[in-house]
Protein backbone atom coordinates (compact mmCIF):
# COMPACT_ATOMS: atom_id res chain seq x y z
CA UNK A 1 0.00 0.00 0.00
CA UNK A 2 1.38 3.52 -0.87
CA UNK A 3 1.80 5.82 2.18
CA UNK A 4 -0.65 8.12 0.47
CA UNK A 5 -3.29 5.41 0.44
CA UNK A 6 -2.46 4.52 4.12
CA UNK A 7 -2.16 8.20 5.62
CA UNK A 8 -4.48 10.15 3.11
CA UNK A 9 -3.68 14.04 2.69
CA UNK A 10 -6.40 16.08 3.92
CA UNK A 11 -6.12 19.55 2.59
CA UNK A 12 -7.93 23.19 3.59
CA UNK A 13 -8.65 24.13 -0.07
CA UNK A 14 -9.82 27.82 -0.06
CA UNK A 15 -11.78 27.79 -2.81
CA UNK A 16 -14.48 25.83 -1.10
CA UNK A 17 -13.45 26.74 2.29
CA UNK A 18 -13.02 23.63 3.57
CA UNK A 19 -10.90 20.96 4.51
CA UNK A 20 -11.48 18.11 2.37
CA UNK A 21 -9.52 14.59 1.32
CA UNK A 22 -7.21 15.26 -1.38
CA UNK A 23 -8.12 13.18 -4.80
CA UNK A 24 -4.87 13.79 -6.92
CA UNK A 25 -6.24 13.30 -10.23
CA UNK A 26 -3.89 11.27 -12.07
CA UNK A 27 -1.58 9.40 -9.01
CA UNK A 28 0.21 9.13 -8.25
CA UNK A 29 1.42 11.97 -10.69
CA UNK A 30 0.26 14.99 -9.09
CA UNK A 31 0.78 18.86 -10.53
CA UNK A 32 1.43 21.29 -8.05
CA UNK A 33 1.84 25.26 -9.29
CA UNK A 34 3.05 27.88 -6.95
CA UNK A 35 2.84 31.66 -7.99
CA UNK A 36 6.69 32.78 -7.88
CA UNK A 37 8.48 35.83 -6.80
CA UNK A 38 8.98 39.08 -8.84
CA UNK A 39 11.85 39.75 -9.58
CA UNK A 40 12.87 43.29 -8.83
CA UNK A 41 14.31 43.67 -5.02
CA UNK A 42 15.68 41.33 -2.91
CA UNK A 43 13.44 38.48 -1.49
CA UNK A 44 12.34 39.06 1.70
CA UNK A 45 11.56 37.44 4.73
CA UNK A 46 7.61 37.03 4.33
CA UNK A 47 8.74 35.66 0.78
CA UNK A 48 10.94 33.06 2.09
CA UNK A 49 8.39 32.21 4.67
CA UNK A 50 5.68 31.28 2.00
CA UNK A 51 8.42 29.71 -0.38
CA UNK A 52 9.23 26.92 2.76
CA UNK A 53 5.91 26.03 3.41
CA UNK A 54 5.59 24.97 -0.21
CA UNK A 55 9.14 23.56 -0.19
CA UNK A 56 7.62 20.94 2.88
CA UNK A 57 4.34 20.58 1.58
CA UNK A 58 6.54 19.46 -1.87
CA UNK A 59 9.01 17.39 0.63
CA UNK A 60 6.02 15.88 2.39
CA UNK A 61 3.80 14.97 -1.13
CA UNK A 62 7.25 13.36 -2.55
CA UNK A 63 7.64 11.44 0.44
CA UNK A 64 4.25 10.08 0.52
CA UNK A 65 4.67 8.21 -2.73
CA UNK A 66 3.61 11.13 -5.37
CA UNK A 67 5.30 11.82 -8.27
CA UNK A 68 5.07 15.85 -7.72
CA UNK A 69 5.92 18.12 -11.15
CA UNK A 70 6.62 21.35 -8.81
CA UNK A 71 5.96 24.17 -11.22
CA UNK A 72 7.46 27.78 -9.55
CA UNK A 73 7.25 30.58 -11.87
CA UNK A 74 9.53 33.97 -11.73
CA UNK A 75 7.94 36.73 -12.61
CA UNK A 76 9.95 39.40 -14.71
CA UNK A 77 7.69 40.99 -16.61
CA UNK A 78 4.07 42.64 -16.28
CA UNK A 79 4.02 43.51 -12.62
CA UNK A 80 2.78 47.58 -12.78
CA UNK A 81 3.11 49.91 -10.09
CA UNK A 82 0.30 51.71 -9.55
CA UNK A 83 1.19 54.50 -11.62
CA UNK A 84 1.46 51.66 -14.49
CA UNK A 85 5.02 51.55 -14.80
CA UNK A 86 6.57 47.95 -14.94
CA UNK A 87 8.22 47.15 -11.86
CA UNK A 88 11.40 45.57 -13.79
CA UNK A 89 11.53 48.64 -15.77
CA UNK A 90 11.64 51.00 -13.46
CA UNK A 91 14.32 49.04 -11.18
CA UNK A 92 16.35 48.65 -14.61
CA UNK A 93 16.70 52.58 -15.28
CA UNK A 94 17.60 53.20 -11.82
CA UNK A 95 20.06 50.46 -11.28
CA UNK A 96 21.23 51.35 -15.20
CA UNK A 97 20.84 47.71 -15.88
CA UNK A 98 18.76 45.49 -18.56
CA UNK A 99 15.57 44.61 -17.62
CA UNK A 100 16.91 40.85 -18.18
CA UNK A 101 20.01 41.77 -16.04
CA UNK A 102 17.64 43.31 -12.97
CA UNK A 103 15.50 39.90 -13.35
CA UNK A 104 18.69 37.64 -13.72
CA UNK A 105 20.40 39.92 -10.53
CA UNK A 106 17.25 39.25 -7.68
CA UNK A 107 16.49 35.95 -9.41
CA UNK A 108 20.31 34.81 -8.58
CA UNK A 109 19.48 36.28 -4.89
CA UNK A 110 16.56 34.07 -4.66
CA UNK A 111 17.73 31.14 -5.46
CA UNK A 112 20.82 31.54 -3.66
CA UNK A 113 18.43 32.64 -0.14
CA UNK A 114 15.94 28.99 -1.12
CA UNK A 115 19.56 27.05 -1.21
CA UNK A 116 20.06 28.53 2.60
CA UNK A 117 17.00 27.93 3.65
CA UNK A 118 17.23 24.37 2.45
CA UNK A 119 14.47 24.13 -0.14
CA UNK A 120 14.48 21.91 -2.94
CA UNK A 121 14.59 23.20 -6.30
CA UNK A 122 11.33 23.16 -8.60
CA UNK A 123 10.77 20.64 -11.29
CA UNK A 124 9.92 23.30 -13.72
CA UNK A 125 10.77 27.39 -13.28
CA UNK A 126 9.43 29.12 -16.05
CA UNK A 127 9.60 33.01 -16.48
CA UNK A 128 7.12 35.37 -17.78
CA UNK A 129 9.55 36.39 -20.48
CA UNK A 130 9.78 33.64 -22.06
CA UNK A 131 6.47 32.52 -22.66
CA UNK A 132 5.01 35.34 -24.29
CA UNK A 133 3.91 33.70 -27.26
CA UNK A 134 2.09 31.00 -24.82
CA UNK A 135 0.30 34.26 -23.17
CA UNK A 136 -0.57 35.77 -26.67
CA UNK A 137 -2.18 32.77 -27.54
CA UNK A 138 -4.23 32.40 -24.66
CA UNK A 139 -5.26 36.48 -25.22
CA UNK A 140 -6.44 35.32 -28.25
CA UNK A 141 -8.47 32.41 -27.06
CA UNK A 142 -10.34 34.53 -24.70
CA UNK A 143 -11.42 37.26 -27.15
CA UNK A 144 -12.21 34.55 -29.48
CA UNK A 145 -14.78 33.05 -26.48
CA UNK A 146 -16.19 36.47 -26.43
CA UNK A 147 -14.96 37.22 -22.71
CA UNK A 148 -12.22 40.40 -23.88
CA UNK A 149 -12.47 43.47 -25.88
CA UNK A 150 -9.77 45.31 -27.38
CA UNK A 151 -9.25 49.18 -27.15
CA UNK A 152 -6.36 51.13 -29.03
CA UNK A 153 -4.24 47.80 -28.70
CA UNK A 154 -4.77 46.68 -25.53
CA UNK A 155 -7.12 44.09 -24.91
CA UNK A 156 -9.01 44.06 -21.23
CA UNK A 157 -11.28 41.35 -19.74
CA UNK A 158 -14.60 41.45 -19.32
CA UNK A 159 -15.15 40.94 -15.83
CA UNK A 160 -18.89 41.80 -15.73
CA UNK A 161 -19.34 39.93 -18.57
CA UNK A 162 -17.67 36.45 -17.14
CA UNK A 163 -19.19 36.79 -14.28
CA UNK A 164 -22.82 37.62 -15.06
CA UNK A 165 -22.78 34.79 -17.46
CA UNK A 166 -21.08 31.73 -15.87
CA UNK A 167 -21.43 32.69 -11.97
CA UNK A 168 -17.85 31.97 -11.12
CA UNK A 169 -16.03 35.08 -10.30
CA UNK A 170 -15.66 35.64 -6.79
CA UNK A 171 -16.13 32.60 -5.44
CA UNK A 172 -12.17 31.97 -4.62
CA UNK A 173 -11.64 35.75 -2.98
CA UNK A 174 -15.69 36.03 -1.75
CA UNK A 175 -15.36 39.54 -3.75
CA UNK A 176 -18.60 40.21 -5.02
CA UNK A 177 -19.28 41.74 -8.38
CA UNK A 178 -21.63 44.25 -7.47
CA UNK A 179 -19.37 45.88 -5.07
CA UNK A 180 -16.19 45.62 -7.45
CA UNK A 181 -18.75 47.35 -9.80
CA UNK A 182 -19.41 50.12 -7.44
CA UNK A 183 -15.93 51.06 -6.63
CA UNK A 184 -14.55 54.28 -8.11
CA UNK A 185 -11.09 54.12 -7.27
CA UNK A 186 -8.96 55.76 -9.99
CA UNK A 187 -7.06 52.79 -12.35
CA UNK A 188 -4.67 53.37 -15.09
CA UNK A 189 -6.39 53.54 -18.42
CA UNK A 190 -9.85 53.87 -16.12
CA UNK A 191 -11.23 55.79 -19.56
CA UNK A 192 -10.36 52.62 -21.66
CA UNK A 193 -12.26 49.69 -19.85
CA UNK A 194 -15.97 48.92 -19.82
CA UNK A 195 -15.95 48.64 -16.24
CA UNK A 196 -13.71 49.33 -13.25
CA UNK A 197 -14.02 45.62 -12.42
CA UNK A 198 -12.22 44.60 -15.94
CA UNK A 199 -8.42 43.73 -16.45
CA UNK A 200 -5.67 44.09 -18.59
CA UNK A 201 -4.39 41.10 -20.26
CA UNK A 202 -2.86 42.88 -23.23
CA UNK A 203 -1.26 46.30 -22.77
CA UNK A 204 -0.12 48.10 -25.42
CA UNK A 205 3.52 49.97 -24.20
CA UNK A 206 3.75 53.73 -24.06
CA UNK A 207 6.74 55.12 -24.27
CA UNK A 208 8.03 54.40 -21.12
CA UNK A 209 8.12 50.88 -21.61
CA UNK A 210 11.87 49.25 -22.45
CA UNK A 211 9.94 45.67 -22.12
CA UNK A 212 7.93 45.06 -25.02
CA UNK A 213 6.86 41.87 -27.76
CA UNK A 214 4.76 42.48 -30.85
CA UNK A 215 1.27 40.71 -31.40
CA UNK A 216 -2.15 41.18 -33.21
CA UNK A 217 -3.13 43.79 -31.17
CA UNK A 218 0.18 46.43 -30.40
CA UNK A 219 3.19 46.39 -29.53
CA UNK A 220 3.26 45.21 -25.54
CA UNK A 221 3.28 43.22 -23.16
CA UNK A 222 1.03 40.84 -21.37
CA UNK A 223 -1.24 41.53 -17.91
CA UNK A 224 0.74 40.11 -14.63
CA UNK A 225 -2.03 37.40 -14.06
CA UNK A 226 -1.86 36.02 -17.52
CA UNK A 227 1.13 34.60 -17.18
CA UNK A 228 0.45 31.58 -14.60
CA UNK A 229 -3.24 31.16 -16.33
CA UNK A 230 -0.53 30.09 -19.34
CA UNK A 231 2.38 28.68 -17.85
CA UNK A 232 0.21 26.09 -15.20
CA UNK A 233 -1.39 25.41 -18.68
CA UNK A 234 1.87 24.41 -20.16
CA UNK A 235 3.38 22.76 -18.00
CA UNK A 236 0.42 20.93 -15.77
CA UNK A 237 -2.47 20.81 -18.64
CA UNK A 238 -5.91 22.32 -18.53
CA UNK A 239 -7.22 21.25 -14.86
CA UNK A 240 -4.27 19.82 -12.52
CA UNK A 241 -4.07 19.46 -8.59
CA UNK A 242 -3.07 22.25 -6.64
CA UNK A 243 -2.55 25.55 -6.98
CA UNK A 244 -0.82 27.62 -4.42
CA UNK A 245 0.45 31.46 -3.24
CA UNK A 246 0.60 34.00 -0.48
CA UNK A 247 -2.86 34.76 0.79
CA UNK A 248 -2.52 38.32 -0.29
CA UNK A 249 -2.60 36.82 -4.09
CA UNK A 250 -5.75 35.52 -3.51
CA UNK A 251 -7.65 38.80 -5.01
CA UNK A 252 -7.21 39.56 -7.59
CA UNK A 253 -4.34 37.76 -8.64
CA UNK A 254 -5.67 34.00 -8.11
CA UNK A 255 -9.85 35.08 -8.81
CA UNK A 256 -8.29 36.75 -12.28
CA UNK A 257 -6.00 33.36 -13.30
CA UNK A 258 -9.24 31.32 -12.38
CA UNK A 259 -11.50 33.72 -14.45
CA UNK A 260 -9.00 33.63 -17.28
CA UNK A 261 -8.82 29.60 -17.18
CA UNK A 262 -12.48 29.24 -17.41
CA UNK A 263 -12.66 31.47 -20.64
CA UNK A 264 -9.38 30.35 -22.82
CA UNK A 265 -10.23 26.67 -22.05
CA UNK A 266 -13.31 26.23 -20.24
CA UNK A 267 -12.41 24.54 -17.25
CA UNK A 268 -11.16 25.27 -13.38
CA UNK A 269 -7.48 25.51 -13.54
CA UNK A 270 -7.00 23.51 -10.45
CA UNK A 271 -8.55 21.71 -8.10
CA UNK A 272 -7.07 22.61 -4.94
CA UNK A 273 -6.22 25.65 -3.82
CA UNK A 274 -3.93 26.31 -0.75
CA UNK A 275 -3.05 29.66 0.59
CA UNK A 276 -0.12 30.72 3.02
CA UNK A 277 -0.54 33.01 5.38
CA UNK A 278 1.75 36.07 6.59
CA UNK A 279 4.70 36.86 7.99
CA UNK A 280 4.54 39.73 10.77
CA UNK A 281 7.18 40.72 13.21
CA UNK A 282 6.11 41.91 16.94
CA UNK A 283 2.59 41.71 16.17
CA UNK A 284 2.83 44.09 13.24
CA UNK A 285 2.70 43.55 9.81
CA UNK A 286 6.39 43.95 8.27
CA UNK A 287 6.76 47.19 6.68
CA UNK A 288 9.88 49.36 5.09
CA UNK A 289 8.08 52.91 5.70
CA UNK A 290 7.79 52.20 9.40
CA UNK A 291 11.63 50.63 10.22
CA UNK A 292 9.48 47.44 11.53
CA UNK A 293 11.31 45.37 8.87
CA UNK A 294 14.04 42.90 9.08
CA UNK A 295 16.00 41.34 5.92
CA UNK A 296 17.59 37.45 5.93
CA UNK A 297 20.63 38.81 5.68
CA UNK A 298 20.57 40.75 8.92
CA UNK A 299 18.30 37.89 10.48
CA UNK A 300 21.49 35.46 9.86
CA UNK A 301 24.16 38.16 10.93
CA UNK A 302 22.38 40.29 13.81
CA UNK A 303 22.93 43.14 12.30
CA UNK A 304 19.32 45.05 13.20
CA UNK A 305 18.15 46.45 16.30
CA UNK A 306 15.46 44.62 16.49
CA UNK A 307 17.37 41.19 17.59
CA UNK A 308 20.20 40.49 20.48
CA UNK A 309 22.14 37.99 17.78
CA UNK A 310 22.43 35.99 14.78
CA UNK A 311 20.31 33.25 13.72
CA UNK A 312 21.41 30.14 11.64
CA UNK A 313 19.66 29.81 8.39
CA UNK A 314 17.77 26.48 9.84
CA UNK A 315 16.50 28.48 13.44
CA UNK A 316 14.78 30.40 10.93
CA UNK A 317 13.66 26.99 8.91
CA UNK A 318 12.33 25.94 12.09
CA UNK A 319 10.55 28.78 13.54
CA UNK A 320 8.97 28.88 10.22
CA UNK A 321 7.51 25.14 10.96
CA UNK A 322 6.51 26.14 14.16
CA UNK A 323 3.19 27.48 13.31
CA UNK A 324 0.51 26.15 10.67
CA UNK A 325 1.07 27.52 7.56
CA UNK A 326 -2.30 28.97 7.30
CA UNK A 327 -1.90 31.48 10.59
CA UNK A 328 -0.41 34.46 10.72
CA UNK A 329 3.09 34.25 12.24
CA UNK A 330 4.80 36.64 14.37
CA UNK A 331 8.68 37.07 14.26
CA UNK A 332 10.30 38.44 17.13
CA UNK A 333 13.85 37.80 19.38
CA UNK A 334 11.98 36.03 21.96
CA UNK A 335 9.94 33.86 19.61
CA UNK A 336 13.98 32.87 17.26
CA UNK A 337 15.55 32.50 21.00
CA UNK A 338 13.10 29.68 22.04
CA UNK A 339 13.12 28.04 18.07
CA UNK A 340 16.72 28.25 18.28
CA UNK A 341 16.59 26.21 21.25
CA UNK A 342 13.81 23.75 19.91
CA UNK A 343 15.90 23.64 16.97
CA UNK A 344 18.75 22.10 19.17
CA UNK A 345 17.25 19.71 21.07
CA UNK A 346 15.62 18.07 17.96
CA UNK A 347 18.62 18.17 16.25
CA UNK A 348 20.69 16.82 19.19
CA UNK A 349 18.66 13.58 18.44
CA UNK A 350 19.17 12.97 14.85
CA UNK A 351 22.57 10.91 15.49
CA UNK A 352 20.99 9.12 18.23
CA UNK A 353 18.56 7.91 15.51
CA UNK A 354 20.81 7.22 13.26
CA UNK A 355 23.46 5.00 15.02
CA UNK A 356 20.38 2.93 16.12
CA UNK A 357 20.71 -0.67 15.20
CA UNK A 358 18.21 -3.20 15.63
CA UNK A 359 18.74 -6.19 17.76
CA UNK A 360 18.38 -9.08 15.27
CA UNK A 361 15.64 -12.15 16.32
CA UNK A 362 14.65 -10.29 19.68
CA UNK A 363 11.44 -11.90 20.40
CA UNK A 364 11.44 -11.27 24.74
CA UNK A 365 10.50 -7.21 24.08
CA UNK A 366 8.13 -5.13 25.50
CA UNK A 367 4.73 -5.19 23.40
CA UNK A 368 3.18 -1.92 25.18
CA UNK A 369 6.61 0.21 25.00
CA UNK A 370 7.03 -0.70 21.15
CA UNK A 371 3.73 -0.82 19.97
CA UNK A 372 3.87 3.11 21.25
CA UNK A 373 6.85 3.80 19.29
CA UNK A 374 4.72 2.58 16.55
CA UNK A 375 1.69 4.83 16.96
CA UNK A 376 4.66 7.91 17.27
CA UNK A 377 5.70 7.61 13.78
CA UNK A 378 2.15 6.65 12.58
CA UNK A 379 1.42 10.03 14.52
CA UNK A 380 3.64 11.92 12.43
CA UNK A 381 1.80 10.93 9.23
CA UNK A 382 -0.97 11.64 10.95
CA UNK A 383 -0.59 15.10 12.06
CA UNK A 384 1.43 15.80 8.96
CA UNK A 385 -1.73 13.97 6.71
CA UNK A 386 -4.05 17.00 8.35
CA UNK A 387 -3.46 19.37 6.18
CA UNK A 388 0.63 19.63 6.84
CA UNK A 389 0.64 20.54 10.10
CA UNK A 390 4.25 21.18 11.28
CA UNK A 391 3.24 22.32 14.44
CA UNK A 392 2.03 19.06 15.84
CA UNK A 393 4.13 17.10 13.79
CA UNK A 394 7.22 18.71 15.71
CA UNK A 395 5.29 18.05 19.06
CA UNK A 396 5.55 13.86 18.44
CA UNK A 397 8.83 13.88 16.76
CA UNK A 398 10.05 16.03 20.15
CA UNK A 399 7.89 12.92 21.86
CA UNK A 400 10.46 10.95 19.84
CA UNK A 401 13.28 12.56 20.42
CA UNK A 402 12.67 12.24 24.23
CA UNK A 403 12.54 8.01 23.42
CA UNK A 404 16.05 8.27 21.60
CA UNK A 405 17.22 9.95 24.46
CA UNK A 406 15.73 7.77 26.65
CA UNK A 407 17.32 4.70 24.73
CA UNK A 408 21.28 6.64 24.57
CA UNK A 409 21.14 7.23 28.50
CA UNK A 410 19.83 3.53 29.00
CA UNK A 411 16.60 4.10 30.45
CA UNK A 412 15.16 2.31 27.86
CA UNK A 413 16.92 -0.64 27.22
CA UNK A 414 17.69 -1.52 23.25
CA UNK A 415 16.24 -5.46 23.79
CA UNK A 416 12.93 -4.05 25.44
CA UNK A 417 12.31 -2.66 21.68
CA UNK A 418 10.93 -4.90 18.66
CA UNK A 419 13.11 -4.95 15.81
CA UNK A 420 10.07 -3.17 13.90
CA UNK A 421 9.60 -0.48 16.53
CA UNK A 422 13.73 0.62 16.13
CA UNK A 423 13.26 0.39 12.70
CA UNK A 424 10.29 2.87 12.31
CA UNK A 425 11.77 5.08 14.76
CA UNK A 426 15.36 5.43 12.67
CA UNK A 427 13.38 5.76 9.40
CA UNK A 428 10.44 8.10 10.43
CA UNK A 429 12.78 10.16 13.30
CA UNK A 430 15.70 10.86 10.16
CA UNK A 431 13.12 10.92 7.21
CA UNK A 432 10.97 13.98 8.85
CA UNK A 433 13.46 15.66 10.11
CA UNK A 434 15.78 16.23 7.02
CA UNK A 435 13.78 14.60 4.09
CA UNK A 436 9.79 16.24 5.01
CA UNK A 437 10.59 19.10 7.31
CA UNK A 438 14.34 20.03 4.98
CA UNK A 439 16.14 20.32 8.59
CA UNK A 440 19.81 20.10 9.04
CA UNK A 441 22.35 20.08 11.17
CA UNK A 442 23.78 23.44 11.73
CA UNK A 443 26.90 23.97 9.71
CA UNK A 444 30.07 23.93 11.50
CA UNK A 445 32.62 25.98 10.46
CA UNK A 446 36.42 24.48 9.72
CA UNK A 447 36.92 23.65 13.55
CA UNK A 448 40.27 25.38 13.55
CA UNK A 449 38.79 28.55 12.40
CA UNK A 450 36.34 28.07 15.48
CA UNK A 451 39.65 27.71 17.84
CA UNK A 452 41.41 30.51 16.59
CA UNK A 453 38.27 32.46 16.36
CA UNK A 454 37.21 31.56 19.90
CA UNK A 455 41.11 32.76 21.13
CA UNK A 456 40.15 35.92 19.53
CA UNK A 457 37.17 36.42 21.15
CA UNK A 458 38.85 35.84 24.94
CA UNK A 459 41.72 38.18 24.00
CA UNK A 460 39.00 40.56 23.42
CA UNK A 461 36.84 40.32 26.30
CA UNK A 462 40.39 40.22 28.56
CA UNK A 463 40.89 43.54 27.33
CA UNK A 464 37.15 44.92 27.41
CA UNK A 465 37.55 43.27 31.34
CA UNK A 466 40.29 45.84 31.61
CA UNK A 467 38.85 48.51 29.95
CA UNK A 468 41.21 48.10 27.04
CA UNK A 469 38.84 49.48 24.44
CA UNK A 470 41.99 50.79 21.78
CA UNK A 471 42.59 46.81 21.54
CA UNK A 472 39.35 45.79 21.80
CA UNK A 473 38.08 47.90 19.19
CA UNK A 474 41.30 47.29 16.86
CA UNK A 475 40.52 43.48 16.97
CA UNK A 476 36.85 44.30 16.43
CA UNK A 477 37.94 46.26 13.18
CA UNK A 478 40.69 44.26 11.82
CA UNK A 479 38.26 41.51 11.78
CA UNK A 480 35.19 43.61 10.16
CA UNK A 481 38.31 44.75 7.49
CA UNK A 482 38.43 40.61 6.80
CA UNK A 483 34.65 40.02 6.45
CA UNK A 484 34.08 38.82 9.89
CA UNK A 485 31.54 40.39 11.69
CA UNK A 486 31.69 40.49 15.65
CA UNK A 487 28.20 40.82 17.05
CA UNK A 488 28.23 41.73 21.47
CA UNK A 489 24.94 40.01 22.65
CA UNK A 490 23.98 39.38 26.31
CA UNK A 491 25.63 36.30 26.02
CA UNK A 492 28.83 37.12 24.77
CA UNK A 493 30.42 37.56 21.29
CA UNK A 494 29.53 35.78 18.20
CA UNK A 495 30.75 36.31 15.11
CA UNK A 496 29.66 35.92 11.40
CA UNK A 497 31.21 36.13 8.11
P1 LIG B 1 6.07 38.66 -4.65
O1 LIG B 1 7.52 38.50 -5.00
O2 LIG B 1 5.75 39.95 -4.00
O3 LIG B 1 5.17 38.36 -5.83
O4 LIG B 1 5.74 37.56 -3.52
C1 LIG B 1 6.13 36.22 -3.60
C2 LIG B 1 5.30 35.39 -2.64
O5 LIG B 1 5.51 35.80 -1.28
C3 LIG B 1 3.79 35.49 -2.88
O6 LIG B 1 3.21 34.19 -2.77
C4 LIG B 1 3.31 36.39 -1.76
O7 LIG B 1 1.97 36.12 -1.43
C5 LIG B 1 4.24 35.98 -0.63
N1 LIG B 1 4.37 37.00 0.43
C6 LIG B 1 4.52 38.34 0.29
N2 LIG B 1 4.59 38.97 1.49
C7 LIG B 1 4.49 38.01 2.44
C8 LIG B 1 4.49 37.99 3.88
N3 LIG B 1 4.66 39.10 4.61
N4 LIG B 1 4.36 36.78 4.50
C9 LIG B 1 4.23 35.63 3.79
N5 LIG B 1 4.21 35.58 2.42
C10 LIG B 1 4.35 36.74 1.75
ZN1 LIG C 1 0.64 33.63 -10.12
Amino acid sequence: MNKYEKFPLHLHNSLTKQKEKFEAINPPHLGLYVCGPTVYSDVHLGNCRTFVSFDFMFRYLMHLGYNVRYVRNITDVGHLLDDGEDRMAKKAKVEKLEPMEVAQKYANGFHKMMDILNTLPPSIEPQASGHIPEQIEMVQAILDNGYAYEKNGSVYFDTVKFAKETDQYGKLSGRVIDDLLSETRELKNQDEKNNPADFAIWMKADERHIMRWNSPWSEGFPGWHLECSAMSTKYLGKTFDIHGGGADLKFPHHENEIAQNHSACGSHPANYWVHTNMLLMNGKKMSKSDGNTITPQQLFSGESEHISKGYDPMTVRFFFLQAHYSSTLDLSDDALLAAEKGFKKLMNALPLAEKLVAVSENSNYDLTLSNQIIEKCDQCYIEMSNDFNTAKTLAVLFELAGKLNEIDNGQIKIQQLSTESIERLKSTFTSFVKDVLGLKPEEKGNDKMDEVMDILLNLRKDARANKNWALSDQIRDQLAAAGIVIKDGKEGSTYTF
